[in-house]
């Protein structure tokens, strides 16, 4: 689970670790009134569960009061990256003199969390590591030691990061440790012209696994997810994940849609989600995940690709047809069943002829023609 940036400043706040003040507002006048309380000046920031908001027009000094109300109006709404911005953060501006990067990440390849630092911030690290990748350290950390104060000058050394620098990373490693991330990340850590050391934006990926020792993700200020169809898929039990593309991605187990998304990235188009129905594959669960994956405006075809395995492809056939007198369906739907009985299930679709349903053989042919509708806009 990701957090947002004012999320991620809780954590690193309770950590000990410095921030600028800052207040979270979903309207125009909350942000006129907050900006007040904070000073007059702010920094106003888009809140949306991506990078680069900065490039994308989400991240504006306003100089007043009054500015910070017009800036919030403009952001809010926008839409950085498929992410629609619905809430801003308003920080407390801060006179910076130097941008560094910090974060910790697990290295699945090496099996242990690996230290990434640079004293080139403020821009995506990637691009540093492309560009000069000798300005950014990546040491590994020793989950057996964590960062002590000892590690934390290492790496502080390594990215030639000030001295003070050091302890921001022993508490950013217990962020990590003791809320149970398997990212954190802060770009930029600045230091002010008084010579301050502030996180300025944050980073935080939890381990969902870990859920159950955190009561208070559900309960306080963390969001289940800030993505409404995520949170809409999350409450019906489904597992869907939003991605930035437009053809819709409906399929039975995990691996078969993994590798539909690449189909469909394979045809030249982009899917717009994850969305595993799992084995059963009943009525209801087909027509949530319809219900779901349609409400998503960036969709303009929706593919469902179904492997029967023991649920076999009749009672997933049945499971669509019910499904599709409960839900409206507003654009074109491409199925490709395969599997046990899949001459049923088709037999059982082409019975019911839909208007916006279309049958495809092979997964090829299905992800090709459900890119074909997305691009028609159908
Ligand atoms: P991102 O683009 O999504 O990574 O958003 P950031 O929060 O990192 O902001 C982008 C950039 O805006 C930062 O790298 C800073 O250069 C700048 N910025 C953010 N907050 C402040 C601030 O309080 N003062 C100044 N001068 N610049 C800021
Ligand atoms: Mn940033």
């Amino acid at each position: 689970m990701d957090l947002y940036e004012h999320e991620a400043r809780e954590l690193f706040k309770g950590h000990g670790i410095a921030v600028p003040d800052a207040a979270v507002v979903a309207s125009p006048r909350e942000a006129r009134a907050a900006a007040e309380s904070l000073g007059g000046r702010v920094v106003v920031k888009a809140q949306v569960k991506t990078g680069g908001r900065g490039k994308a027009g989400g991240v504006k000094l306003a100089a007043n009061p009054a500015a910070a109300e017009l800036t919030t109006r403009q952001i809010l709404g926008m839409d950085i990256k498929g992410h629609v911005v619905r809430k801003v953060m308003l920080a407390q501006p801060v006179d910076i003199e130097a941008e560094f990067y910090v974060s910790y990440v697990l290295d699945r390849a090496a099996g242990v969390f690996l230290a990434i630092a640079s004293a080139e911030g403020g821009m995506e690290i990637e691009e540093v590591a492309a560009g000069r990748p000798e300005a950014v350290a990546r040491i590994h950390i020793d989950p057996e030691r964590g960062v002590d104060a000892a590690k934390a000058a290492e790496i502080a050394a390594a990215a030639e990061l000030p001295p003070e620098a050091a302890s921001v990373l022993s508490r950013l490693w217990q962020v990590l440790v003791e809320e149970d991330a398997v990212l954190v990340e802060v770009n930029p850590l600045v230091r002010t012209a008084s010579g301050e050391i502030l996180a300025l934006d944050g980073k935080v990926t939890l381990d969902d696994n870990a859920r159950f020792r955190h009561a208070r993700w559900d309960a306080s200020g963390v969001d289940a997810s800030g993505d409404p169809l995520e949170a809409a898929a999350s409450a019906r039990g489904l597992n869907y994940v939003k991605l930035d593309g437009e053809v819709g991605v409906i399929g039975n187990g995990a691996g078969l849609v993994m590798s539909t998304l690449d189909v469909v990235a394979g045809c030249g188009a982009r899917p717009a989600n994850f969305l595993d129905i799992g084995g059963g594959a009943s009525a209801q669960v087909m027509a949530d995940g319809l219900t779901v994956v349609l409400s998503d405006p960036a969709v303009k075809s929706v593919f469902v690709n179904v492997f029967g395995g023991i649920t076999a492809c009749d009672a997933v056939a049945d499971g669509i047809v019910q499904a599709l007198e409960s839900v409206h369906l507003t654009k074109p739907l491409v199925v490709r069943l395969d599997g046990n009985n899949a001459a049923q299930g088709r037999a059982i679709l082409s019975g019911h002829a839909h208007p916006l349903v279309q049958q495809a053989t092979t997964m090829d042919g299905a992800a090709r023609r459900a890119a074909e509708l997305a691009q028609q806009g159908v």
